[in-house]
């Protein structure tokens, strides 16, 4: 069938404002966020309701057409940029952006892929409730695309990640048939969990149309408090503290280097040194309590003066308000940005378990001075999930230098020690196109063809996102 005869079969279901042809107007739709990955598409499909999605799917399953599932396009592994070929539609799922249903006594809230996710979030706010994902691109991406990715952010020691807040699925499979998996309940075994296969599958084995979303309580009373520490040893053993001290209460726990902070001071306009005295190593901690009337603050400066008495702790500043929370929570969240112009980035999104993570730091660190003299780590990130944002700057590498980007040498340093420590090469962005090749070095022979069988289950003719997540 020819591409026209697709494109008219297609326009038919979605309907002209569903289909967008033009060069113009398909641009957003075939760059990344990061601008490093540009494909090209003959359509950009953007069906309004499931039935219509499960149409599109049938269409290209009859024809042989590749389809890139999209939701914000905010991920950071070009997993939503269609191939070069041209002959992928890019499937955006931005026009199904209705919350469904929330049953406040379930705690649970029914949405449809293309939700926003801060629009969630409101929406649970709205009902008194709290849907704790949240990440910096919570005003553009969506709940397909989180759920796909099984995305993290900052909430997760305590609530988990996207797959550990999502209790129902609905998918479209790649043969246009569609699976209603919309269960809000809490214990189903029954065989095997469908959903969490879905989940992280980064759109290659079928599209998200809905999730069940699990809420919590609606925390009242909220405390953000910068606290030095002498080094991440000190920073694994205070979490431990504090974890004993405040238990769930504490909801995210970030490390920070003082090499990010000073990039974050020049950077980025209106931050100031947060303490007295310059530190090497910054904790941002956040606690919350359902209970405005509790103990939080009392309980945190208990085992804070006690960690200090032990040496732990070296300095600290608790929030007193909304905005001096604000600016603590900038200056971890602008390290991406502080660090964009400062050269060529080799970027290494990777888990640790936490107790792991200071002798990482400890062995990588000179290991890659050992071979990139003067090379500059910009270490940050998720310590309460040993997930660090683990980024390095390698003297003489420019942005621009083709020979520099396509160098793997970094990389397999830096992962090559991760795994020695019995880590993962990619936390919490997956893989898209990016990192296929690190799949394919570090995952188990088994683990791939185990991958690689279900694949073929799921998605014979491989029209789903091709080219995205398994190696060639
Ligand atoms: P997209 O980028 O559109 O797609 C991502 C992948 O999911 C692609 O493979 C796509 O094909 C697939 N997909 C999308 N929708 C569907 C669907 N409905 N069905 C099937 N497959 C689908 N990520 C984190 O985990 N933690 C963070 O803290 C974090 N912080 C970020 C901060 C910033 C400033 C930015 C720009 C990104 C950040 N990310 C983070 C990465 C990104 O936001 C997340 O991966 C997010 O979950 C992607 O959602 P999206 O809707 O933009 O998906
Ligand atoms: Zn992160």
């Amino acid at each position: 069938m020819s591409r026209t005869a697709i494109l008219d079969r297609l326009r038919k279901v979605v309907g002209a404002q569903g289909l967008i042809t033009d060069a113009r107007d398909m641009e957003p739709y075939v760059v990344d966020w990061r601008g490093l990955y540009r494909g090209r598409t003959p359509a950009v499909v953007r069906p309004s309701n499931t039935e219509q999605v499960s149409e599109v799917v049938r269409i290209c399953s009859e024809t042989g057409t590749g389809i890139v599932p999209q939701g914000g396009n905010t991920g950071m592994c070009g997993g939503a940029t269609p191939s070069a070929s041209g002959q992928e539609i890019v499937l955006g799922l931005g026009r199904m952006n209705r919350v469904l249903e929330l049953d406040a006594l379930n705690n649970t809230i029914m949405v449809e892929a293309g939700c926003i996710l801060a629009n969630v979030q409101q929406a649970a706010l709205a009902a008194d409730r709290y849907f704790p994902l949240s990440l910096g691109a919570e005003g553009s991406c969506q709940i397909g695309g989180n759920l796909a990715t099984n995305a993290g952010g900052i909430n997760v020691l305590r609530y988990g990640n996207a797959r550990e807040l999502t209790l129902g699925l609905e998918v479209v499979l790649p043969d246009g048939r569609v699976w209603n998996g919309l269960r809000g309940l809490r214990k189903d075994n029954t065989g095997y969990d469908l959903k969490d296969l879905f989940i992280g599958s980064e759109g290659t084995l079928g599209v998200i149309t809905g999730a069940v979303l699990k809420l919590h309580p609606r925390p009242r009373a909220q405390l953000t408090a910068l606290l030095a520490v002498a080094d991440p040893a000190a920073a694994v053993q205070l979490l431990a503290r504090l974890r004993g001290a405040c238990g769930e209460r504490i909801s995210a726990f970030e490390i920070i280097s003082r090499r990010c902070l000073e990039l974050v001071l020049k950077h980025i306009p209106g931050t100031r040194e947060p303490l007295p005295q310059p530190h090497p190593w910054h904790v941002l901690a956040e606690l919350a309590d359902t209970s405005d009337a509790g103990p939080l603050r009392g309980d945190f400066e208990r085992a804070v003066a006690k960690a200090s008495d032990d040496g732990l702790v070296r300095d600290a500043v608790i929030a007193e308000s909304t905005a001096q929370s604000q600016s603590l929570w900038r200056l971890r969240e602008t390290i991406p940005e502080a660090s964009r112009d400062e050269g060529l980035l080799y970027r290494h999104d990777i888990s640790l378990t936490v107790s792991r993570i200071p002798q990482f730091i400890a062995t990588a660190g000179p290991a890659l001075e050992k071979t990139f003299p003067g090379v500059r780590v910009i270490c940050f990130g998720h310590l309460g999930d040993g997930n660090l944002h683990y980024n390095c700057f390698v003297p003489g590498r420019r942005r621009g230098d083709a020979a520099a980007r396509e160098a793997t040498d970094v990389n397999r340093l830096v992962l090559d020690i991760v795994r020695e420590f019995g880590g993962s090469f990619s936390a919490e962005h997956g893989i898209g196109q990016s990192k296929r090749g690190e799949l394919a070095y570090y995952k188990s022979a088994l683990e791939l063809e185990t991958m690689r069988a279900l694949k073929r289950t799921f998605d014979p003719q491989g029209i789903m996102n091709p080219g995205k997540v398994l190696p060639e």
